[in-house]
């Protein structure tokens, strides 16, 4: 594309000081000015006037299993990134585990940026993982660029990704503390879930009791008081137990390093809607019940959780048996979570702003991609435009995803999107997507 001024217009641009009619213009890929919406165009610019439609910025979804490479037949960065250009998301942040190798090492993480530079359809940026035994690791990863460390306290659901004990954890901790790094946790307590009933069978609530809210609780208690004690940096994946936002309130307000995501799927659907058998909607922690997450939706609206993330985490349709106890848990939503949250944000009376500061803005702010997630003068020029008020209905066939397989399926969702651009260049062009065209991140 030329260095051309591009001029985007709509009645409603979703800026960091609220909506407005504005003309946005463009220049070498990123944000120039943001103008009155009838501001006479530059000479020689090209403009795109969206009318009502909404123009937002790009989201930024730092909670994705690409898978690639390795374990490709279940994802990968040429469908997952063009899944993600499909549904209003521009940059994208992969966890280090399900892929093989696992981003463990630098060695790793440079044969996954390889495998990812030319699949790119967004931009792209990687997690490093904390394993047992990688403290020496952890440092060379942080200097290599990643935007910090993924650990577990119970298993990963994949041998090559072990859980961290406590005693690990807090070796792990003080060393990333000590370049002041991230550690972003998959918080259950490991001895919560060997004590509870263990699953077998389709009944999804029997899965639910052996993933109870106290594992969750636990850990996330320990989390706080190692992260106090190292004055470290800590960030809580999936936050599924609402009984957790009490302890989280408490440590925020104390001043910890600490924040918090949830998932569009503990946000948008229910355990007392889940049929027996239907692994589609299994994932670790689970989805609870509709009175748990209306308290979710409250600790977002008050600022105790921070962001909403995908968790895509797809496999093979094979791996999703229908016996709870052995199916892959792991919910594919990259491409649907903006409609299926917005849905349900509007339904509880909440703004566009709102999905904006959670989907866009908050996850930038916890990677610290600074030039990422709001409609501002000097930003990428990363976004997306959305017609709220449509609807369509979810036929997994029609998903970029590679498993076409979704928690979603049938569902009518408010929120269509037109269109995706990255660093002024339109992307994705209602469901035509362009040649990959996205940048490897590295932490700023
Ligand atoms: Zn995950």
């Amino acid at each position: 594309m030329s260095d051309a001024l591009l001029v985007l217009r709509s009645t409603r641009v979703i800026t960091p000081e609220g909506t407005r009619a504005a003309s946005v213009t463009v220049r070498d890929g990123r944000i120039a000015e943001v103008l009155p919406h009838d501001a006479e165009p530059p000479a020689g610019a090209r403009v795109e006037d969206f009318g009502d439609d909404v123009l937002l910025p790009g989201l930024v979804d730092t909670h994705v299993h690409v898978n690639d490479p390795g374990r490709t037949e279940w994802e990968g960065f040429w469908t997952a990134t063009r899944a993600a250009a499909a549904g209003g998301i521009t940059t994208l942040v992969d966890m280090p585990l399900n892929s093989l190798p696992p981003t463990t090492t630098a060695e790793n993480l440079d044969t996954k940026r390889e495998v990812a530079r030319s699949k790119a359809h967004i931009d792209v940026g990687f997690w490093g993982g904390a394993i047992p035994g990688n403290v020496k690791d952890l440092r060379p990863l942080h200097d290599a660029g990643v935007f910090g460390f993924k650990c577990f306290l119970s298993p990963s659901g994949v041998d090559e990704f072990p859980q961290l004990d406590q005693e690990q954890l807090a070796a792990a901790l003080g060393e990333i503390a000590g370049f002041d790094g991230l550690l972003i946790v998959h918080a259950e307590d490991p001895d919560h879930l060997e004590s509870a009933p263990p699953v077998s069978g389709p009944k999804y609530a029997d899965f639910l009791a052996s993933r109870p809210r106290a594992s969750e609780n636990d850990a996330i208690a320990g989390l706080i008081a190692l992260a106090k004690r190292l004055d470290a940096r800590v960030h809580v994946l999936h936050l599924s137990s609402s009984d957790a936002l009490p302890l989280i309130a408490a440590a925020k307000a104390e001043g910890v390093k600490l924040t918090v995501e949830t998932c569009p799927h503990f946000l948008t659907l229910t355990a007392e809607e889940i049929p027996d058998g239907a692994t589609e909607f299994k994932c670790c922690p689970p989805i609870r019940e509709s009175a748990n997450q209306d308290a979710l939706w409250q600790g977002l609206a008050d600022g105790t959780i921070d962001c909403i993330v995908s968790d895509h985490s797809p496999s093979t349709t094979d791996l999703k048996t229908p016996d709870f106890g052995n199916a892959w848990g792991g919910i594919s939503s990259l491409q649907l979570g903006l409609p299926a949250i917005w849905t349900a944000a509007r339904g509880r009376g909440h703004s566009l702003e709102d999905v904006v500061r959670w989907m866009a803005a908050a996850p930038a702010a916890l990677v610290g991609l600074d030039r990422k997630g709001a409609i501002a003068p000097g930003r990428d020029a990363d976004f997306a435009v959305l017609d709220p008020d449509a609807t369509f209905t979810v036929d997994p066939a029609a998903l970029q995803h590679r498993n076409k397989i979704t928690a979603y399926a049938g569902k009518t969702l408010h929120g269509v999107v037109r269109s995706t651009w990255l660093r002024g260049q339109k992307i994705n062009d209602a469901g035509d997507l362009t040649a990959p065209t996205g940048e490897l991140l590295v932490r700023d």
